[in-house]
């Protein structure tokens, strides 16, 4: 055999995944298109949605988590209710797209320029994304159902950020 065809043993077990991962291009035009309203939040919050993500969730990895969480593809949207803020989609949506974050566009308010948060602003917005990404986690590294159980509460009681079981945070966040 050349040395070129060799394909070590493991590689030959690996399943691929995710074929194609069309996050990195799904959040490229929302950062870009100035067509879109809400293009300067994606531009604002796709980084911080990751660094969230990579701070506070992907942890460390070892022998059985040797990958980080994937980067969730974002959409802003009306979600024709008032009542919710954001949500993780635990199945694939329309497009065959997994682990999608959706937050409501019913909740930005155009002030001047620019967009804020109608739900404690800034830091409110972070709240609710990194509650998002908490289902994330319960999802892919939990054991128990997906909803807002004592396993999900832990992981964001770890952060500081109270969660009842119907899934609302009963007061703002603290950094521990
Ligand atoms: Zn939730």
């Amino acid at each position: 055999m050349s040395k070129e065809n060799y394909i070590p043993e493991f590689a030959k077990k690996g399943v691929l995944i995710n074929p194609a991962n069309p996050q990195p291009l799904i959040r490229q035009n929302a950062e870009k298109n100035r067509e879109w309203e809400f293009q300067p939040v994606a531009d604002k919050w796709y980084p911080i949605a990751e660094e969230i993500k990579t701070t506070l969730f992907d942890g460390v990895f070892t022998l059985e988590k040797t990958s980080p969480l994937p980067s969730p593809p974002i959409a802003i949207e009306d979600m024709r209710n008032y009542r919710t803020l954001a949500s993780y989609r635990i199945v694939p949506d329309g497009y065959g797209l997994n682990d999608k974050l959706t937050i409501n566009a019913q909740h930005f308010v155009k002030k001047e320029n620019d967009w804020g948060w109608d739900w404690g602003g800034d830091w409110g917005l972070a709240e609710t994304i990194t509650h998002e990404l908490a289902h994330e986690k319960h999802k892919h590294w939990g054991d128990t159902p997906p909803d807002h159980g004592k396993y999900f509460r832990n992981l964001l009681l770890d952060l500081g950020i109270y969660c009842t079981p119907n899934g609302s945070h009963y007061e703002v966040a603290r950094i521990k």
